[in-house]
């Protein structure tokens, strides 16, 4: 099993089950045309996050880590007609691009892009009050994902479906003595998630186009 293989899998799944959308194919050239990196979601995660959101019924979303908007896109997608989805974006120039895309693919009445350090934009959302999010998606700096973790609980409710992206790193996240920055959150997000007795939660390994990674995925079980 190799890279090639997985790229190919990848493409036989999505040719197969993630429906041709030319926004969220837009949304990819886009971002690539405007120098954005290619880490967003591969198109068969995002649907796989769309699906989350259709389990949960989710009306309100939380992302943390918007890229150019295509996961947003896709989890935005999922929602009903009042239902919103607030995404948190550290580069202006990233946020840029995510708007434009958003607008392309009709959601701007449903998705609000926040602009800054996801610290101070979660620390923003409280302080406006805002009501519990159904579905939260934390794929930004991976050094803060304890953080985005407790954050994520602040906004929760019984029942909040909490997911964190590339939580394998190529398997580096089993190395104790690693010293990556993102690989010590990551951890540190794993011990998080295991000694909060109000969650239950799990992690899948994943190959495909976005290499060797994975997925954490949690849901609230008491405030
Ligand atoms: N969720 C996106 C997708 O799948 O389409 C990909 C997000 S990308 C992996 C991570 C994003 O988080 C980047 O756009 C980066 O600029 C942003 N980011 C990094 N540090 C951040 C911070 N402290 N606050 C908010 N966003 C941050």
């Amino acid at each position: 099993m190799n890279q090639t293989m997985w790229d190919a899998v990848d493409q036989y799944i999505s040719d197969r089950l993630v429906q041709a959308d030319p926004a969220l194919d837009a949304a990819l050239q886009a971002s690539a045309d405007a120098g954005l990196p290619p880490i967003n979601v591969a198109p068969n995660q995002g649907k796989l996050l769309h699906l989350f959101a259709l389990m949960c019924g989710a009306k309100r979303i939380l992302e943390i880590g918007t890229l150019g908007g295509y996961s947003s896109i896709w989890l935005a997608r999922a929602l009903p007609a009042n239902g919103k989805l607030i995404t948190l974006e550290y580069e202006p120039h990233h946020a840029e691009v995510a708007k434009a895309n958003i607008v392309k693919a009709g959601l701007s009445q449903k998705v609000e892009v926040r602009v800054g350090a996801a610290l101070d934009s979660l620390a923003q959302l409280a302080e406006e009050k805002i009501e519990p999010f159904d579905l939260i998606f934390i794929d930004a700096d991976k050094p803060n994902n304890p953080h985005y973790l407790a954050w994520a609980l602040k906004f929760a409710h019984v029942g909040t479906v909490i997911i964190g992206d590339n939580v394998v790193r190529n398997g580096a996240v089993i190395d104790p003595s690693n010293p990556d920055p993102a690989i010590q959150g990551t951890r540190q997000l794993f011990d998080d998630l295991a000694s909060n007795s109000k969650l239950t939660a799990t992690a899948l390994q994943t190959v495909g186009s976005k290499g060797y990674d994975g997925f954490a995925i949690a849901i609230v079980q008491q405030l």
